[in-house]
């Protein structure tokens, strides 16, 4: 007899593109930092949407700015003014010190946003000749799945069979500044480099000490914007407000999305100064939704629940405790080949290659268990509760974590 849960994986399976492969469990409801499946079953969200959940699971106050604004306004378009949003976007640029803002709606248009705005401030201020201006990424970024993100991808499995791609594009390696400075000193039409300042979906992979202070240091010598994707980093997920406030750096432009609107919302956003921002005048550049009513009274609940709650403070301290807890279970297995991570953006790699299963069986065991994450290329599970998970509970998912690997 097929239980609910098999029909409605069917439902999906037989209707939806299958551009995913999700753990087989189907969620109903959240709170905080648990979700409970069809049959009443709770567990540990150790996802948390890929880091848009940082303030848990139908955050109350966060729900409550989306209904009450829902009720009012939800959508007028850039056509007209709202009553919202500009209140919101001064509380961004007030936030994170920025004189301009510029909403969209997920990150990988935050992304692109950064990107036009770089090759305008290129043409316009730095005097780039036309359709000449560079963009410098590193290998094993994700920045989303558009055209022109992919086109930064080294990913064969972001970027097989979607050619031709962007031009104007240069690879770096990542964590390698000696590289970044030949590229820059090569080439004077670079107009910017993008960057993770931890790369998330390559596997929470954290450089040197002193790599992102090396990148603003480059990028001011060379007359390159600084463009840092903190839409996975941000947001308090790596124990401070930004992962760029870790080495005190300031990226000429910031992009952020996920957590913005604490997962109830798409929201992204990128935030500039003057002198890169107004490069685009009216016409030039926009989104139908960008800036709704609903997206900035969600934004504006989203960050002051960030700041109230203490999350980055809290991500902080429960990250210390939870590497300390995996390197613990390491020194028991040969399985776990490297614990890594910052805050409560954290990763194991199993020691295995990337094609073996073995990290997706682990994942199943954990989501038997109680416990649901997912792992990135292959052999990689990065762990990344809601910012609101408590000391107890961290210590009861590492409970979960220890049986399941020391069990393999
Ligand atoms: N940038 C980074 C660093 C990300 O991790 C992601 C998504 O995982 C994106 C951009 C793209 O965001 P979205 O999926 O909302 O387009």
């Amino acid at each position: 007899e097929l239980t609910q849960t098999d029909y409605l994986i069917g439902l999906e399976k037989r209707y939806g593109a299958h551009n995913y492969k999700p753990v087989p469990v189907v969620i109903e409801r959240g709170e905080g930092v648990f979700v409970w499946d069809l049959e009443g079953k709770r567990y540990y969200d150790f996802l948390s949407a890929y880091s848009a959940v940082n303030q848990g699971h139908c955050h109350p106050r966060i729900v409550s700015a989306l209904t009450t604004q829902a009720q009012k306004l939800t959508l007028t378009s850039r056509a007209f003014h709202n009553s919202v949003l500009g209140k919101c976007e001064k509380f961004l640029c007030d936030y994170f010190g920025y004189d301009k803002v510029l909403m969209m709606n997920s990150g990988v248009e935050g992304g692109e946003t950064a990107l036009k705005l770089t090759r305008k401030w290129g043409y316009l201020v730095k005097g780039i000749p036309q359709n000449q201006a560079k963009t410098v990424y590193a290998v094993g970024n994700f920045w989303g799945r558009t055209l022109a993100a992919i086109s930064a991808s080294t990913d064969p499995e972001s970027i097989d069979d979607y050619g031709p791609f962007l031009p104007g594009y240069i690879i770096v390696p990542y964590n390698d500044l000696e590289t970044l400075e030949q590229t820059f000193q090569a080439d004077p039409n670079i107009a910017g480099f993008m960057v993770e300042p931890i790369q998330g979906e390559a596997g929470v992979v954290v450089p040197d000490e002193g790599y992102l202070r090396g990148v603003r240091e480059l990028c001011t010598k060379y007359n390159v914007l600084f463009i840092a994707d903190e839409v996975q980093t941000g947001l308090g997920r790596t124990g401070k407000r930004l992962a760029c406030d870790h080495e005190g750096v300031k990226p000429d432009i910031l992009v952020l999305g996920k957590a913005l609107s604490g997962g109830v919302y798409p929201v992204s956003c990128v935030l500039a100064s003057d002198e890169i921002m107004l490069t685009i005048k009216p016409g030039q550049h926009g989104s139908t939704y960008g800036g709704n009513p609903l997206a900035a009274a969600v934004t504006v609940a989203a960050l002051s629940v960030l700041e109230d709650e203490k999350l980055a403070e809290n991500a902080e301290r429960l990250g210390e405790i939870f590497r300390e807890r995996m390197r613990a279970i390491q020194q028991k297995t040969t399985l776990i080949e490297t614990v890594r991570g910052k805050g409560l953006l954290n990763a194991i790699v199993i020691a295995t290659d990337e094609e073996s299963p073995l990290a997706w069986q682990i994942c199943l065991q954990l989501k038997e268990k109680g416990l649901l994450c997912k792992q990135t290329h292959g052999n990689k599970i990065r762990f990344a509760p809601p910012l609101v998970i408590t000391e107890t509970q961290i210590h009861e998912a590492c409970d979960l974590i220890e049986e399941v690997i020391l069990g393999v």
